[in-house]
């Protein structure tokens, strides 16, 4: 699960809690904590994540990390192991200003890198694709700003507790999968 694809329900369905979402994600900037944090307790309460789950895009503030853990031991779970993607800025932005996602099945493709074969178009359904409002560049850079700030100092929270492993996240989806899926293993000494 992602806390963006919740946020963006949210605002989808003009939810009271979406409309007040929608300002910051529109102009780049963090949701507050206590909305984001409402919505995550109710989604890991769901039956779906008793065995377990992956959150991405969360936690993006020292305060989230805090409550992540007294939402897990509220539910009986603990963290395994946090994942940094670690791409270069320059990438980024190019990476998300060709950015184009499938509002039906959620693929997303990279127009020049990783283009559909029909225009615009999912390989997958046939639904028409969209690029994201907040994958503007104005946006971008403020998001970036946004982390740096941020969400950044995260890696040293987690890398005292032991839970962190960083990921060369440049380089093919398949490439950075496989590198993900071995750094986990590694860490946790599983077959993930
Ligand atoms: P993402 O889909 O992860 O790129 O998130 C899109 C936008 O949703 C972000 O720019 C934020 O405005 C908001 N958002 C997503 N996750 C969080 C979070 N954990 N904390 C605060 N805001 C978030």
């Amino acid at each position: 699960m992602a806390s963006g694809d919740i946020l963006r329900y949210v605002v989808a369905w003009k939810f009271p809690i979406g409309l007040q979402a929608k300002e910051y994600m529109d102009a780049g900037e963090l949701v507050p904590d206590e909305i984001v944090l409402e919505l995550l307790r109710l989604r890991l309460a769901q039956d779906d994540a008793r065995q377990g789950f992956v959150v991405d895009g969360f936690p993006r503030t020292l305060p989230q990390a805090v409550a992540l853990d007294d939402i897990l031991s509220e539910i009986g779970q603990k963290l395994d192991v946090v994942v940094y993607l670690d791409v270069p800025d320059e990438l980024i932005v190019l990476r998300l200003s060709a950015r184009a996602s499938c509002p039906t099945c959620g693929r997303t493709y990279n127009l020049l890198a990783n283009p559909p074969k029909k225009d615009m178009v999912c390989d997958r359904d046939g639904t028409a694709l969209f690029q994201r409002d907040d994958d503007r560049p104005d946006v971008i850079a403020n998001r970036l700003g946004v982390f740096h700030r941020q969400t950044r100092p995260l890696v040293k929270y987690y890398e005292d507790r032991d839970l962190l492993v960083a990921v060369d996240g440049a380089g093919s989806e398949e490439e950075v999968l496989e590198r993900i899926v071995g750094e986990i293993n590694r860490k946790t000494g599983g077959a993930a």
